[in-house]
Protein backbone atom coordinates (compact mmCIF):
# COMPACT_ATOMS: atom_id res chain seq x y z
CA UNK A 1 0.00 0.00 0.00
CA UNK A 2 1.39 3.53 -0.87
CA UNK A 3 1.86 5.80 1.89
CA UNK A 4 1.89 3.57 4.76
CA UNK A 5 4.20 3.81 7.73
CA UNK A 6 5.78 1.31 10.31
CA UNK A 7 4.95 2.64 13.45
CA UNK A 8 6.36 2.01 16.77
CA UNK A 9 5.40 2.99 20.30
CA UNK A 10 8.86 3.92 22.47
CA UNK A 11 8.07 4.21 26.56
CA UNK A 12 11.08 5.99 28.15
CA UNK A 13 9.50 6.94 31.43
CA UNK A 14 6.99 5.18 34.43
CA UNK A 15 5.61 8.15 37.73
CA UNK A 16 5.15 6.42 41.03
CA UNK A 17 1.92 6.11 42.50
CA UNK A 18 0.06 9.11 41.04
CA UNK A 19 -3.51 9.33 42.06
CA UNK A 20 -5.99 8.35 38.87
CA UNK A 21 -8.36 11.06 40.16
CA UNK A 22 -5.31 13.43 39.40
CA UNK A 23 -5.76 12.36 35.70
CA UNK A 24 -8.97 11.37 35.26
CA UNK A 25 -12.33 12.94 36.41
CA UNK A 26 -14.33 11.25 39.23
CA UNK A 27 -11.77 8.25 40.02
CA UNK A 28 -11.36 9.01 43.73
CA UNK A 29 -12.04 5.19 44.69
CA UNK A 30 -9.61 3.93 41.77
CA UNK A 31 -6.20 4.29 43.89
CA UNK A 32 -2.93 4.98 42.43
CA UNK A 33 -0.85 3.57 39.45
CA UNK A 34 2.64 3.95 37.98
CA UNK A 35 1.83 5.82 34.76
CA UNK A 36 3.74 4.93 31.50
CA UNK A 37 5.12 7.76 29.14
CA UNK A 38 5.94 7.60 25.53
CA UNK A 39 6.18 8.96 22.34
CA UNK A 40 6.15 7.10 18.78
CA UNK A 41 8.42 6.92 16.04
CA UNK A 42 7.00 6.22 12.02
CA UNK A 43 9.29 5.47 9.66
CA UNK A 44 8.22 5.93 5.90
CA UNK A 45 11.19 5.66 3.24
CA UNK A 46 14.15 7.68 4.51
CA UNK A 47 11.48 9.88 6.85
CA UNK A 48 11.67 9.45 10.27
CA UNK A 49 8.60 11.23 12.01
CA UNK A 50 8.70 11.07 15.65
CA UNK A 51 4.75 12.07 17.65
CA UNK A 52 5.78 13.69 20.49
CA UNK A 53 9.67 13.58 21.74
CA UNK A 54 9.55 12.50 25.71
CA UNK A 55 11.74 14.38 27.78
CA UNK A 56 15.28 14.84 29.05
CA UNK A 57 16.36 14.82 32.56
CA UNK A 58 20.35 15.20 34.21
CA UNK A 59 23.35 16.80 32.68
CA UNK A 60 22.22 19.32 29.66
CA UNK A 61 18.70 19.24 30.30
CA UNK A 62 16.55 22.07 31.65
CA UNK A 63 16.13 20.28 34.84
CA UNK A 64 12.82 21.12 34.61
CA UNK A 65 11.28 17.37 34.38
CA UNK A 66 13.11 16.62 37.94
CA UNK A 67 10.55 18.69 39.56
CA UNK A 68 7.85 16.36 39.10
CA UNK A 69 9.92 13.12 40.01
CA UNK A 70 9.43 10.89 37.59
CA UNK A 71 11.44 8.00 39.23
CA UNK A 72 12.11 5.57 35.94
CA UNK A 73 13.19 7.22 32.93
CA UNK A 74 15.62 6.05 29.74
CA UNK A 75 16.56 9.03 27.54
CA UNK A 76 14.12 9.20 24.29
CA UNK A 77 17.50 9.66 22.33
CA UNK A 78 18.82 6.48 23.98
CA UNK A 79 15.42 4.94 23.19
CA UNK A 80 15.38 5.84 19.38
CA UNK A 81 19.09 5.05 18.87
CA UNK A 82 18.11 1.58 19.95
CA UNK A 83 15.94 0.77 16.93
CA UNK A 84 18.84 2.48 15.19
CA UNK A 85 17.48 6.01 14.51
CA UNK A 86 19.94 9.01 15.05
CA UNK A 87 18.96 12.05 16.87
CA UNK A 88 20.19 13.88 14.00
CA UNK A 89 18.13 11.50 10.98
CA UNK A 90 14.74 12.76 12.65
CA UNK A 91 13.28 14.50 9.85
CA UNK A 92 9.94 15.69 11.17
CA UNK A 93 8.10 15.87 14.81
CA UNK A 94 4.19 16.12 14.72
CA UNK A 95 3.60 17.85 18.46
CA UNK A 96 0.44 16.68 20.16
CA UNK A 97 0.63 19.30 22.59
CA UNK A 98 3.31 21.50 24.44
CA UNK A 99 3.64 19.99 27.95
CA UNK A 100 7.45 19.12 28.76
CA UNK A 101 6.54 15.31 29.04
CA UNK A 102 5.60 15.21 25.24
CA UNK A 103 7.80 17.99 24.05
CA UNK A 104 10.59 17.91 26.68
CA UNK A 105 13.78 17.01 24.08
CA UNK A 106 12.21 18.52 20.99
CA UNK A 107 15.98 20.57 20.82
CA UNK A 108 17.81 17.16 20.55
CA UNK A 109 16.11 17.20 17.01
CA UNK A 110 18.72 19.57 14.99
CA UNK A 111 17.19 18.68 11.63
CA UNK A 112 13.58 18.32 12.20
CA UNK A 113 10.75 20.43 10.93
CA UNK A 114 7.95 20.47 13.92
CA UNK A 115 4.39 20.44 13.10
CA UNK A 116 2.13 21.97 15.88
CA UNK A 117 -1.15 23.20 15.95
CA UNK A 118 -1.19 27.03 15.62
CA UNK A 119 -3.44 27.37 18.39
CA UNK A 120 -1.17 25.29 20.96
CA UNK A 121 1.71 27.07 20.00
CA UNK A 122 0.67 30.71 20.22
CA UNK A 123 -1.24 30.52 23.01
CA UNK A 124 0.91 29.22 25.00
CA UNK A 125 2.97 32.18 24.13
CA UNK A 126 0.48 34.03 25.65
CA UNK A 127 -0.43 32.09 28.66
CA UNK A 128 3.83 32.00 29.50
CA UNK A 129 3.51 36.07 29.23
CA UNK A 130 0.14 36.69 31.89
CA UNK A 131 1.10 37.53 35.38
CA UNK A 132 2.10 34.56 37.88
CA UNK A 133 -1.09 34.36 39.33
CA UNK A 134 -2.27 32.70 36.22
CA UNK A 135 0.62 30.18 36.76
CA UNK A 136 -1.63 27.16 37.27
CA UNK A 137 -1.95 27.31 33.06
CA UNK A 138 1.69 26.69 32.49
CA UNK A 139 2.78 24.62 35.23
CA UNK A 140 3.69 21.50 33.21
CA UNK A 141 4.70 23.80 30.00
CA UNK A 142 8.90 23.76 30.16
CA UNK A 143 9.44 27.61 28.96
CA UNK A 144 12.55 26.28 27.46
CA UNK A 145 10.40 24.09 25.06
CA UNK A 146 8.95 27.64 23.56
CA UNK A 147 12.14 29.28 23.02
CA UNK A 148 13.51 25.90 20.89
CA UNK A 149 9.66 26.22 18.91
CA UNK A 150 10.94 30.15 18.46
CA UNK A 151 14.25 28.99 16.79
CA UNK A 152 13.40 26.44 14.91
CA UNK A 153 10.63 28.90 13.58
CA UNK A 154 13.33 31.19 12.70
CA UNK A 155 14.92 28.64 10.86
CA UNK A 156 11.56 28.07 9.06
CA UNK A 157 11.78 24.37 10.60
CA UNK A 158 8.12 24.59 12.19
CA UNK A 159 4.77 24.11 10.32
CA UNK A 160 1.70 25.99 11.94
CA UNK A 161 -1.67 23.82 11.04
CA UNK A 162 -4.59 25.52 11.60
CA UNK A 163 -7.38 22.46 12.74
CA UNK A 164 -7.86 19.32 10.89
CA UNK A 165 -5.06 18.77 8.49
CA UNK A 166 -5.06 15.32 6.06
CA UNK A 167 -1.45 14.30 4.51
CA UNK A 168 0.49 17.20 6.95
CA UNK A 169 3.40 14.18 5.71
CA UNK A 170 1.82 11.57 2.95
CA UNK A 171 -0.66 9.49 5.05
CA UNK A 172 -0.44 11.58 8.08
CA UNK A 173 -3.10 13.33 9.56
CA UNK A 174 -4.02 15.48 12.11
CA UNK A 175 -6.89 16.48 13.75
CA UNK A 176 -7.81 19.17 16.31
CA UNK A 177 -8.34 17.74 19.45
CA UNK A 178 -8.87 20.48 22.22
CA UNK A 179 -9.91 20.14 25.83
CA UNK A 180 -6.56 18.64 27.42
CA UNK A 181 -4.60 21.98 26.01
CA UNK A 182 -6.19 24.39 23.76
CA UNK A 183 -4.37 23.33 20.54
CA UNK A 184 -4.29 19.98 21.02
CA UNK A 185 -4.37 17.17 18.43
CA UNK A 186 -4.42 13.46 17.95
CA UNK A 187 -2.60 11.92 14.45
CA UNK A 188 -4.30 9.56 12.65
CA UNK A 189 -1.51 7.71 10.87
CA UNK A 190 -1.90 4.84 7.81
CA UNK A 191 -0.07 1.70 8.50
CA UNK A 192 -0.13 -1.72 7.05
CA UNK A 193 -2.77 -2.51 9.63
CA UNK A 194 -5.12 -0.01 8.36
CA UNK A 195 -5.64 3.68 10.25
CA UNK A 196 -4.49 4.19 13.82
CA UNK A 197 -5.21 6.92 15.61
CA UNK A 198 -2.50 8.27 18.42
CA UNK A 199 -4.54 9.83 21.79
CA UNK A 200 -2.13 12.09 22.38
CA UNK A 201 -3.55 13.51 25.96
CA UNK A 202 -6.98 13.60 24.34
CA UNK A 203 -7.39 9.99 26.89
CA UNK A 204 -5.29 8.54 29.42
CA UNK A 205 -7.76 5.15 29.66
CA UNK A 206 -9.73 3.90 27.17
CA UNK A 207 -12.37 4.18 30.07
CA UNK A 208 -13.09 7.55 29.09
CA UNK A 209 -14.47 6.24 25.68
CA UNK A 210 -16.21 3.54 26.47
CA UNK A 211 -17.61 4.83 30.02
CA UNK A 212 -17.27 3.30 33.94
CA UNK A 213 -19.04 0.23 33.53
CA UNK A 214 -18.82 0.49 29.57
CA UNK A 215 -22.21 2.38 30.23
CA UNK A 216 -20.93 4.34 26.78
CA UNK A 217 -20.71 8.24 28.84
CA UNK A 218 -17.60 9.78 28.00
CA UNK A 219 -15.42 10.79 31.47
CA UNK A 220 -13.48 14.20 30.92
CA UNK A 221 -9.94 14.29 31.96
CA UNK A 222 -9.15 16.08 35.42
CA UNK A 223 -5.47 17.75 34.66
CA UNK A 224 -7.32 20.06 31.76
CA UNK A 225 -6.57 23.98 31.03
CA UNK A 226 -9.86 23.60 28.14
CA UNK A 227 -13.31 23.22 28.84
CA UNK A 228 -15.19 19.77 29.73
CA UNK A 229 -17.56 20.47 26.66
CA UNK A 230 -14.46 20.61 24.14
CA UNK A 231 -13.48 16.97 25.82
CA UNK A 232 -16.24 15.95 25.23
CA UNK A 233 -16.41 16.73 22.06
CA UNK A 234 -12.50 15.80 20.84
CA UNK A 235 -13.43 12.66 22.45
CA UNK A 236 -16.21 11.96 20.26
CA UNK A 237 -14.27 12.71 17.30
CA UNK A 238 -11.64 10.50 18.64
CA UNK A 239 -14.40 7.36 18.90
CA UNK A 240 -16.22 8.43 15.23
CA UNK A 241 -12.48 7.91 14.08
CA UNK A 242 -11.63 4.18 15.37
CA UNK A 243 -15.79 3.76 14.74
CA UNK A 244 -15.49 2.07 18.15
CA UNK A 245 -12.63 -0.13 17.37
CA UNK A 246 -10.16 0.23 20.60
CA UNK A 247 -7.97 -1.53 18.44
CA UNK A 248 -7.48 1.72 16.62
CA UNK A 249 -6.38 3.65 19.08
CA UNK A 250 -2.88 4.23 20.76
CA UNK A 251 -3.28 5.50 23.88
CA UNK A 252 0.09 7.39 25.05
CA UNK A 253 0.18 7.10 28.57
CA UNK A 254 -1.97 3.60 28.26
CA UNK A 255 -1.77 2.16 31.47
CA UNK A 256 -1.53 -1.35 30.36
CA UNK A 257 1.54 -0.79 28.51
CA UNK A 258 0.04 -1.59 24.99
CA UNK A 259 -1.62 -5.02 24.80
CA UNK A 260 -1.33 -7.21 22.13
CA UNK A 261 0.93 -4.99 20.21
CA UNK A 262 4.15 -6.92 19.08
CA UNK A 263 7.62 -6.59 21.33
CA UNK A 264 10.17 -5.62 19.38
CA UNK A 265 12.78 -4.65 21.97
CA UNK A 266 13.16 -4.29 26.22
CA UNK A 267 15.68 -1.45 27.09
CA UNK A 268 15.67 -0.92 31.06
CA UNK A 269 11.95 -2.45 31.70
CA UNK A 270 10.64 -0.30 28.77
CA UNK A 271 8.87 -1.70 26.18
CA UNK A 272 9.32 -0.56 22.27
CA UNK A 273 6.56 -2.59 20.34
CA UNK A 274 5.05 -2.46 16.92
CA UNK A 275 1.56 -0.83 16.57
CA UNK A 276 1.50 -1.12 12.98
ZN1 LIG B 1 -0.40 16.65 28.61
Amino acid sequence: MADTWDLFVLEYARSHQQPWVDLISGMYEDGKVDLPFSFMLAQQGDRNVLIDTGFMQGEGSSGFSEKFGVPNWVSPVRMLEEVGVSADAVTDIVITHAHFDHMGSVGEFPNANLIIQKSELLTWYEAIALPKRFGYLTAIIDPDNLKTALEASIEHRVTLVDGDKDNVLPGLHVRLGSGHTVGQQFVIVETGRGRLVVSGDCVYSRMQITGRDNDGVYIPLNNATGCVWDQLKTIDKINTEIGGDQERLIVLHDIDRWPGLPLVKEVEGFKIVKAG
